[in-house]
C-alpha cells in the first residue's frame, strides 16, 4: 500500500483536490448508471469515441476493475485538469513497472471536445472509457469514502468530479 503513496502525492501536485487509495470493494458497481448513461447523457447519441465500450460487456468490465488489487480514485473540482492528471498518473505508473495501469475517466482533455464539433479526436489514444460505462456508481463510492458528491443544483455550483487509476 504505501508504495502507491506517490500516486496520492502526484495526484495533488496536478491541481487536483484529494486522491486516495482504495480497493475494488471500495467501488459500487450499479447497473443503472449504464441506464443513465444510455438514455440520460448527450454524448451518446453523437456515438461518439468517449462512450465507446470497445466491444466489451458489462460483465466484463466489472471483472476488469475487480481484477485489479490498487486503485487510486482522485477528486477535483475541473473536469479537464481531471483528464490531464489521470493520464500523467497512469503513464507514471505504468513507467515504474505497473504495467496493467490504466485510468478510467469520460474524456474533458481538450477545452472543447472536438468530437462534439463533429470533427475528428486528435488524441484518440487519449481517450479512456467513462465510468458510468463501467457501471460505477460514483455517487455511492465516493460519499462512502467521505468525500463530497452531491446533485448540483446549479451551473455555479462547486463541481466535484471523480477519476480512478487502476494501478495493480
Ligand atoms: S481528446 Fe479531445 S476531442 Fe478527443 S474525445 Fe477527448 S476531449 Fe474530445
Amino acid at each position: 500500500m504505501q508504495e502507491f503513496e506517490k500516486y496520492i502525492d502526484l495526484a495533488k501536485s496536478l491541481k487536483t483536490v484529494n486522491a486516495k487509495i482504495i480497493s475494488p470493494q471500495d467501488i459500487f458497481f450499479d447497473i443503472r448508471a449504464i441506464l443513465k448513461c444510455r438514455w440520460g447523457c448527450e454524448d451518446f447519441f453523437q456515438n461518439s469515441i468517449r462512450c465507446d465500450t470497445r466491444d466489451t460487456t458489462y460483465q466484463e468490465r466489472v471483472e476488469m476493475v475487480k481484477s485489479y488489487n490498487n486503485i487510486l480514485v482522485i477528486h477535483a473540482h475541473d473536469a479537464r485538469e481531471l483528464s490531464i492528471a489521470v493520464l500523467e498518473i497512469e503513464r507514471t505508473a505504468f513507467l515504474d513497472g505497473y504495467y496493467f495501469a490504466f485510468a478510467i475517466r469520460t474524456c474533458n482533455l481538450c477545452k472543447v471536445c472536438a468530437i462534439q464539433q463533429r470533427k475528428p479526436c486528435p488524441t484518440p489514444d487519449k481517450v479512456r472509457p467513462c465510468d458510468q460505462s463501467f457501471s460505477i456508481d460514483v455517487y455511492k463510492t465516493a460519499r462512502n469514502l467521505g468525500l463530497p458528491c452531491d446533485v448540483l443544483q446549479s451551473k455555479d455550483d462547486i463541481q466535484n468530479r471523480y477519476g480512478f487509476v487502476l494501478l495493480d
